[in-house]
């Protein structure tokens, strides 16, 4: 049987940390098993859901390289819906209230105060069609339950093993709004039938609702898939995530400038035994996916995590991959200099500084104690040069000052690139070139 799996979010806002991370690891299972992985837009919501919100799913999946095979939305589907609607009210499994949220708010508090659960009482099922014709004279439209069995759902949960909810102790679903409109939960299992979803991954603030759905998917006649419930993502603390790295949407991230590869391969490898390092690429982390690997840890987004898997991406970009996005940004000063500085980048945009020290011009922030050395540098600096001359030229002005280790390569680095940190001199000089390491070293901004 081949996996099939879905992703299914609302349009209602950009996608944030925590459902990428539910999207990825639907996409990892899937990739890793040559099963489908399904974008399924759940914009039954009209008044919330937009297309510039659906638009943007799509292009931070695609930025991230989560391609689907299959797309649906739910809004085109309501005629699937209704069917199914249909036959859980021949199966008496879908029945008419008509109380006003105020009136159910009442009753809970009135169950509250007697140390009753506070479950909806199934008033709509004792209605007569006499008072069901009496309400709607009112004016009152109703809204549509599903009848829960009231029983101990079980199922072997690929992420928290063996899971049961009871529906016993749940107020049946509101499946249908007074207005007509659908509410998640039914049209989600019409369409993990109808499409053949095999297996359910979602957060594990819907194991309840999975309780609830299995019945409903027994309802219509169908066999439940599979379900994993992930644990939710928390923050570096190890408490719940902040609201603001909660809600930290995919756009920022990309804003900031991170590298799609670091933000899945933390994103897939957070609360796993695997190492918090880059993967080749996504594929190569469906590869390294399993259930068993996630286990019991929590998830950490920890931004310091995420840009050190920036910058490691970074420290081995090959040139080839460099070449374009360096153009872009008027940096591209070839290959030798890429080398010789993406070991000192956090972020691609870094390198826009390095650059400015090669081929802008550089005011050399110099102290008192740093002259001796650098006009000796400066008198002692060959006609020409290239890789090999660092290590001989600094060897000279050694000898002639007597300075060694910091107190030798400070003064020069601050001279030549206005840093006092930065990537390898013996690579940076003869990118800086002979003339301008010159003027630098002379004091002038150059
Ligand atoms: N649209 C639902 C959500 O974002 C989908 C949940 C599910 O995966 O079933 O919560």
């Amino acid at each position: 049987m081949t996996a099939k799996v879905r992703f299914a979010p609302s349009p209602t806002g950009r996608l944030h940390v925590g459902n990428i991370r539910t999207g990825l690891i639907n996409w990892l299972f899937a990739s890793g098993q040559g099963g489908v992985f399904v974008l399924r837009i759940d914009d039954t919501d009209r008044e919330r859901s937009t297309k510039d919100y659906e638009d943007g799913i799509e292009a931070d999946l695609t930025w991230l390289g989560m391609t689907w095979g299959e797309r649906y939305n739910q809004s085109a589907r309501f005629a699937i819906y209704d069917a199914a609607v249909e036959r859980l009210k021949a199966a008496g499994r879908l029945y008419p209230c008509y109380e006003t949220p105020e009136e159910l708010d009442l009753r809970r508090k009135v169950q509250l105060s007697r140390g009753l659960p506070p479950i909806y009482d199934r008033a709509g099922l004792k209605l007569t069609d006499e008072d069901r014709a009496r309400l709607e004279a009112e004016g009152r439209k109703p809204h549509w339950r599903f009848r829960l069995e009231g029983k101990r759902v079980t199922w072997e949960d690929l992420a928290r093993g063996h899971s049961e909810v009871d529906t016993a102790s749940m107020s049946d679903p509101v499946l249908i709004r007074e207005d007509g409109g659908y509410l998640y939960t039914l049209p989600s299992v019409v369409d993990d039938i109808e499409i053949g979803i095999t297996h359910v991954i979602r957060g594990e603030d819907h194991v309840t609702n999975t309780g609830a759905q299995i019945e409903i998917f027994e309802a219509l006649g169908a066999v439940p898939p599979a379900f994993a419930h992930t644990t939710l993502l928390v923050g570096a603390d190890g408490l719940g995530l902040s609201k603001r790295i909660g809600s930290l949407s995919m756009l920022e991230l990309r804003e900031q400038g991170y590298e799609p590869l670091a933000v899945v391969s933390h994103l897939a490898r957070i609360g796993t035994s695997d190492p918090l390092e880059p993967a080749a690429s996504i594929e190569a982390l469906a590869g390294d996916f399993a259930f068993g690997k996630m286990a019991h840890r929590a998830a950490r987004w920890d931004p310091e995590d995420l840009a050190k898997v920036n910058a490691a991406i970074l420290h081995a970009m090959p040139y080839v991959e460099a070449k374009q996005r360096l153009a872009a940004i008027d940096a591209d000063l070839g290959e030798a200099f890429w080398l010789a500085i993406r070991q000192n980048l956090t972020m691609f945009r870094d390198v826009v500084g390095w650059a400015a020290v090669v081929s802008g011009a550089v005011t050399p922030a110099l102290s008192d104690e740093d002259r001796p050395v650098v006009e000796a540098a400066l008198d002692l600096l060959p006609a020409t040069v290239d890789e090999t001359t660092w290590s001989a030229w600094t060897g000279a002005v050694k000898e002639r000052t007597g300075a060694k280790g910091r107190g030798l390569f400070m003064p020069l680095r601050r001279a030549l690139t206005g840093m006092d940190h930065g990537p390898d001199m013996a690579a940076i000089l003869p990118l800086i070139g002979r003339d301008k390491a010159a003027r630098r070293l002379a004091g002038e901004t150059a």
